[in-house]
């Protein structure tokens, strides 16, 4: 690390997702005054993505922020981006085709005592390891690489496995038994699992942006003084310094820029980085990254009633459904939210929405639109454990490249946010 960073450094950052617009607007506060922010799409957020229809925002990628994400609400109250918690949040319970209280749902048949001692063991393992809830994943005890299922067990917390089913499995971040238990750790910290246990009792938590979670960052973006949109971008090529030559989508129109530094925060698998340079050893790392496949489906449901988030507990088998969110009242439609395998279409999914509304919806669901996401870039148990992590953060700043987003420090925009923080204070906040 040079002992001060010239605040003039030409800093390309590729990727206007929160990862992205959140190491930008950070740069910006640290003084730089050249950065660019390169967008393959026509519009910033990434996979916070709303769409607006007849007047109004809905999600179809990020939706909730918990108590955890002080980051993101730094930068909210920045940009004067309000939030708001307006969904009764429910679980549908197929035995009675009624919607319960999530709580009552995630901790039936089990023992309220045995409930509050696995939860106080919980927040003692975390404890222990709680090195995971730094940024990134380097140095954390790699007893928490091994399956979420497996740590579970070898603690005792089985009363309360649950309690993560929603949150992890039915928001698509794989099954117990496929995912590091650190990735678990990461996310349910002590601040979110606090705001889902008051969430649980008080119905304040999650929170919600009023105008979208895509609105923080069109308001971050128009605070930013080169963001460009549209750009693909043909070649990355790094020598003496880094030459990217692009191509406007919408105009054609080519350019060939050159920087000193560059911020990844886009994709990094090599399939996706194409158009770069990549050493063998950035190749070998970006090889192993997975993804797992994830449906949105705006639909009109005629008949439907309120506002609310209604999760179905136990989770349904992958594709079908696992939440519904209506959110708003006045009028009839839903968002619905199904984890696939990497083989489910697009029409199985809708098949699959159709079929599990005419058992407990009446009407005719009519697809508006759907999203189909590549979503939560992480690796296997074995390469965590392999010390996978150690190597990713010892490859940042070679080269005059770094990288950001999803892998680094887990798939959530507070996840992503403090990272880029974190990452431009340490390398470039000197
Ligand atoms: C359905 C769904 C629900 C979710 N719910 C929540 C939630 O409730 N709460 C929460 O905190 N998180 C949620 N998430 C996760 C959250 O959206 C992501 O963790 C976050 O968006 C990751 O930010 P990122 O910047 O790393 O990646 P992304 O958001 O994926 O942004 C990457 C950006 O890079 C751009 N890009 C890609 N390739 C190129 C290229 N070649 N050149 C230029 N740009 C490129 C992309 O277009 C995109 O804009 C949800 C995600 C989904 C899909």
């Amino acid at each position: 690390m040079s002992a001060t960073m010239d605040r003039d450094r030409r800093i390309c950052v590729v990727g206007a997702g929160p990862a992205g617009l959140s190491a930008a607007w950070h740069l910006q506060r640290l003084g730089y005054r050249r950065v660019t922010v390169l967008e393959r799409n026509a519009r910033g957020g990434g996979k916070c993505h709303s769409i607006i229809h007849e007047g109004r925002p809905y999600e179809f990628g990020a939706i909730d922020t918990l108590l955890g994400y002080e980051d993101v609400f730094e930068i909210a109250r920045s940009v004067g981006a309000k939030l708001v918690a307006n969904q009764r949040a429910g679980a549908y319970d197929p035995e009675t085709k009624r919607s319960i209280s999530i709580l009552s749902a995630v901790f039936r048949h089990q023992s309220p005592l045995k409930v509050l001692a696995a939860t106080v063991r919980y927040f003692y393992e975390m404890f222990k390891g709680r090195q995971v809830l730094k940024p990134g994943f380097a140095g954390v005890n790699k007893d928490l690489a091994k399956p979420f299922q497996h740590w579970i067990q070898e603690n005792k917390l089985t009363p309360i496995q649950n309690a993560f089913i929603l949150p992890v499995v039915a928001c698509g971040y794989g099954r117990y038994d496929e995912i590091s238990a650190a990735y678990v750790l990461k996310y349910m910290g002590i601040w979110n699992l606090l705001s889902c246990i008051l969430g649980g009792l008080f119905g304040n938590w999650p929170k919600q942006f009023l105008l979208g979670f895509q609105d923080l960052w069109s308001r971050v973006a128009a605070r930013l003084p080169d963001v460009r949109l549209n750009s693909r971008i043909m070649e990355i090529s790094r020598k003496a310094s880094i030459s990217i030559r692009l191509q406007n989508e919408s105009t054609q129109a080519g350019e060939l820029l050159e920087f000193d530094s560059l911020i990844l925060a886009c994709p990094l698998d090599p399939v996706s980085l194409h158009f770069m340079d990549l050493r063998t050893e950035e190749k070998e790392m970006f090889g192993k990254i997975r993804y797992d496949k994830y449906f949105a489906s705006l639909c009109h449901c005629p008949g439907i009633k309120g506002g609310f988030f209604l999760a179905e507990l136990p989770v349904p088998t992958i594709g079908h459904p696992w939440g519904i969110i209506k959110q708003w009242p006045k009028n009839d439609l839903c968002v619905f939210y199904s984890p696939a395998t990497p083989s489910t279409t697009a029409d199985e999914i809708l098949r699959f929405i159709q079929e599990d509304a005419k058992k407990n919806l009446r009407g005719k669901i009519q697809l508006i639109q759907q999203v189909e996401w590549d979503y939560f870039p992480h690796v296997t148990p074995e390469e965590f454990a392999g010390g996978y992590y150690d190597r990713l953060e010892a490859l940042q700043g070679t080269n005059n490249t770094w990288f950001a987003g999803g892998l680094l420090n887990f798939e959530t925009v507070a996840t992503t946010v403090t990272y880029s923080k974190e990452l431009v204070t340490k390398w470039f906040g000197t």
